[in-house]
């Protein structure tokens, strides 16, 4: 079992712009799901991780090891797939694996060799090994990158917007494919799909203006909302009386009529009782940002 400890973490860029604030997580196998809006620090916390910056205050363990003092550590064990990764060379997909493999240190031309093959067999691509990745599909773009992320058997990966641009069906192929990998590694999905973490994470947390606001396993997280989450359609112009009276975490114009969701802890006897979803837990986190 892998274990990632993040604790108290501050990042303040060069500016004086603070990305991540007293941020604490511990991450073991499964995939975890890193939920929050452009802008969330995401990306800011994934960079902190892998070592590509260092944290203005707070620790990193991987394994136990001390990743502010050994930043190699999670680099030789770390698998990092992009949401794209730009132009790709003209060169095969077996020549382009071979690549990074050596980039990756594999030095053993045979083990190498394996390595590619039964990556290649287990995204799906055995039969497009000759192929110009830059002629690739969407879907078979994103596979490629999971063979890439997966050379040197990383225990750590982390997907940053992995699906954006894939159509549905390449979609469920490929979160499929993260779900088998992440049984024996740590898979990092950061996204701002809801729907992503619900179908694949087992635990998640949601993060707006650099703070986690709510994390835990998604099934109890929209557990806690039963019978907290109400609807209702109203006029528009009724909107503001509403909005300073109830706490509205998400409209929606159908038709002419806005239909509002609320959380409230009390029964609201004119609004219709919603079934809460992952979705009614990631808004009602967000509207207590600080
Ligand atoms: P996300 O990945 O969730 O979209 P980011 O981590 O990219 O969020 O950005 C979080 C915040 O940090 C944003 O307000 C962004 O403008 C700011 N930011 C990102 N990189 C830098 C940087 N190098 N210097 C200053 N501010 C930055």
């Amino acid at each position: 079992m892998n274990a990632l400890s993040i604790n108290n973490l501050n990042l303040t860029y060069p500016n004086g712009f603070q990305a991540v604030k007293d941020i604490s997580l511990e991450i073991t196998n499964g995939m975890f799901g890193l939920l929050g809006p452009n802008g969330a620090g995401k990306s800011s916390l994934m960079k902190t991780i892998v070592g590509l910056q260092k944290p203005t205050s707070g620790t990193l363990f991987f394994n136990e090891v001390d990743l502010i003092k050994n930043p190699d550590y999670i680099k030789k064990n770390l698998g990092f797939l992009p949401q794209d990764f730009g132009v790709y060379p003209k060169i095969s997909a077996y020549d382009l694996l071979e690549h990074i493999a050596i980039l990756k240190g594999i030095t053993n031309a045979s083990q190498r060799k394996d390595q590619i093959r039964s990556l290649l067999d287990k995204v799906n691509l055995s039969g497009f090994a000759k192929k110009e990745v830059h002629t690739f599909s969407g879907g078979m773009k994103q596979r490629f990158g999971v063979a890439q992320a997966l050379l040197g058997n990383p225990k750590i990966i982390i997907a940053d917007e992995p699906t954006a641009g894939l159509d549905p069906e390449e979609r469920n192929r490929f979160n499929t494919l993260l779900s088998e990998i992440s049984r024996d590694v740590i898979v990092i999905l950061s996204t701002h799909l809801v729907e992503d973490v619900r179908n694949l994470c087992s635990e998640m947390a949601v993060i707006n203006n650099g703070q986690i606001l709510r994390k835990g396993n998604p099934g109890k997280l929209i557990t806690e909302l039963e019978q907290k989450i109400w609807s209702k359609s109203i006029d528009k112009q009724e909107l503001e009386n509403y909005s300073s009276r109830y706490e509205i975490i998400s409209r929606q114009l159908v038709e002419r009529a806005l239909h509002i969701t609320v959380f409230s802890e009390e029964t609201l006897q004119d609004f219709t009782p919603v079934n809460p979803l992952l979705e009614h837990v990631y808004f009602h986190s967000l509207t207590q940002t600080p």
